[in-house]
């Protein structure tokens, strides 16, 4: 289930988003593994396109 508990899309199921997936799996990569090196934080916000 996504974090944001959004209503998930048919494309991105069952995430709402591209960016909400992507979020989702940095996640679980951060809790089980520890990459080494800076920790890029880009603030990605993609508004959700008429569909
Ligand atoms: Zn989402």
């Amino acid at each position: 289930m996504p974090v944001c508990r959004k209503k998930p899309s048919a494309e991105h199921a069952p995430f709402c988003s591209r960016g909400c997936k992507d979020r989702d799996l940095l996640r679980w990569l951060d809790e089980g593994y520890r990459i080494p090196g800076p920790k890029a934080d880009a603030g990605v916000d993609s508004e959700d396109s008429g569909g």
